[in-house]
């Protein structure tokens, strides 16, 4: 085996292979190739259309790293175009665009267990700082990806800006968020679920998923690579790093746990679909190996540290959670509904997340995660109602995380929170019941980037439920994302909406901003278009 030995950080490829060859033990219910023992690697392949068509991606940023991404896919939408085999991707890193000041290099495998998908974990950078990384193979070079480190731990920087969004139907429209968002200057962006819909392709419609509804690898392969091609969506993963997680469509509609939406479909078929998706998700993810999937279950929360001004946990609300009380509709709270066993985040994840809590030390404690925390009565004169998807469908575990703010003093929890396709600004009360109870936190719901097409419409059900819920002080119909400011002393937050998405090219309007003070909890309305 040749050495490939470019600089003083390089990698060494006995070392890489060592790496490799754990890495792919993990992978047990794959089929291991020979090809990868004997050596039998591609490092001068021929692809008969250019191998980058997936584009580049970043994410899971750390002050001294981030992960890079690529996927080889001469052939994106007809199972990827190469031949089972491992190829040979060198990567490199610079510190400016026509890198001239490359700072690291090395090489792994992309092979075809993992869908000829590319994960560098890069560390040793600086923190704080913008850098630059491309892929080459073969003869081939991938576009250019922009990327930047977090803050060193102990640093309080002066601002983080960053940016979330979530539920991008492809069916019901365009991206038209995201050229907007490319604009901002941003630290990041987050990713709340729903990155993909699962359903088969339906006519008439202003894109058209390919097949039925999603099941095997392939063809939740076919679904990521249809949405990456999306050059909006695309093109935003090239130039911020991205902190993703999962909703429920990236699998199967208001999933929880090992229980489907429909009645009748076994523990085990759906385990069985469970690892295709979450397999999909992480070869098209930039994720870090501790998310890497095992079987059917995928470690997806974690946390991510911007010095001591913001701490993001973030969450898995679907693949832990026990069942919804009485299906996934609305219904009076009642009942079921307060099962102290029931749980949203299952108690791993929950103690992982409190005691992450505790010994925070930074300004803003950031829930990253899908379903709306505030209990919001969506009943009319007939009586109340609430979401069982959402938390107050688990209400003993959602008063627990509540009182756990209050009672142990976590500064400035904020919930960011996707999955229902409207804007909301809720103030998150300790008992909602009572007028005087304390606030506690502060949750923003973004909308969705492209669900449920073009929005702006007049919800009488949501006008009803904005006006019945006190605690509620915005909500907005438009599609779009929410652009995050935060000092030490302040948070503010840009409501962006596209007026129209079943047309490409909208412009953006800032519908909202809404602020919140530093040790006080609670939305402050600053303006509204
Ligand atoms: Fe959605
Ligand atoms: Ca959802």
């Amino acid at each position: 085996m040749r050495v490939i030995n470019y600089s003083k950080k390089s990698v060494v490829y006995g070392v890489q292979r060592r790496q490799f060859l754990n890495y792919m033990a993990m992978v047990s219910a794959i089929p291991f190739p020979s090809a990868y023992l004997e050596g039998k690697v591609s490092t001068s392949p021929k692809f008969s259309a250019y191998p980058f068509s997936l584009g580049v991606a970043s994410g899971d940023p750390e002050p001294d790293g981030v992960v890079i991404w690529t996927k080889l896919a001469p052939d994106p939408l007809g199972g990827g175009g190469l031949d089972p085999e491992p190829i040979l991707v060198k990567w490199e890193v610079a510190k400016d665009e026509a890198f001239t000041n490359v700072v690291q290099k090395g090489s792994v495998f992309a092979g075809p267990q993992l869908g000829h998908s590319v994960h560098v974990e890069l560390s040793g950078l600086d923190s704080q700082r913008w850098y630059f990384f491309r892929f080459h193979t073969g003869s081939e070079v991938s576009p250019v990806g922009r990327t930047r480190t977090a803050p060193a731990l102990s640093e309080m920087p002066a601002k983080m800006k960053f940016a979330f969004t979530s539920c991008q139907h492809l069916e019901t429209g365009y991206f038209n968020g995201y050229p907007h968002m490319q604009q901002e200057d941003l630290d990041l962006v987050i990713h709340l679920g729903d990155y993909i819909y699962e359903y088969a392709g339906i006519d008439k419609r202003v894109r058209k998923h390919i097949g039925k509804e999603i099941e095997s690898l392939d063809e939740y392969r076919q679904r990521y690579a249809q949405y990456r091609m999306d050059e909006d969506l695309q093109e935003t993963h090239r130039v911020f790093p991205w902190l993703v997680t999962w909703d429920d469509h990236e699998f199967d509609n208001n999933y929880a746990n090992l229980v489907s939406e429909e009645d009748g479909i076994s523990p085990e078929a759906f385990l069985a679909r469970r690892m295709n998706a979450y397999q999909a998700y992480y070869e098209f993810m930039p994720l870090r190996k501790r998310s890497f999937p095992q079987g059917p279950d995928m470690k997806l929360y974690r946390q991510c540290r911007y010095g001591r001004l913001a701490n993001f946990f973030v969450l898995d609300t679907r693949q832990y959670r026990t069942d919804q009380p009485n299906g996934d509709r609305q219904k009076p709270m009642t009942g079921k509904v307060f099962d102290p066993h029931a749980t949203m985040l299952g108690r791993e994840q929950e103690n992982w997340l409190m005691s992450g809590m505790l010994k925070s030390d930074a300004t803003w404690n950031i829930l990253a995660q899908q379903v709306m925390m505030a209990a919001l009565n969506r009943g009319d004169e007939k009586g109340e109602r609430y979401s069982m998807d959402q938390w107050p469908g688990y209400e003993i575990s959602r008063r627990r995380l509540l009182r756990f703010f209050h009672e142990r003093k976590i500064d400035n929890p904020v919930v960011l929170t996707g999955d229902i396709h409207l804007n909301w600004v809720n103030d998150l009360q300790l008992d909602f019941r009572d007028p005087k109870s304390p606030l506690v936190g502060t949750e923003w719901v973004g909308t969705s980037m492209s669900s449920a097409g073009d929005g702006g419409n007049f919800i009488p059900e949501y006008e009803r439920a904005a006006k019945q819920n006190d605690f509620v002080k915005w909500y907005n119909s438009n599609r779009g994302y929410v652009s995050c400011e935060l000092t030490k002393d302040h948070w503010k937050s840009y409501f962006r909406a596209t007026p129209y998405v079943t047309r490409k090219g909208a412009p953006v309007e800032t519908k909202a901003v809404f602020i919140i003070e530093q040790g006080r909890p609670g939305a402050q309305l600053v303006s509204k278009a």
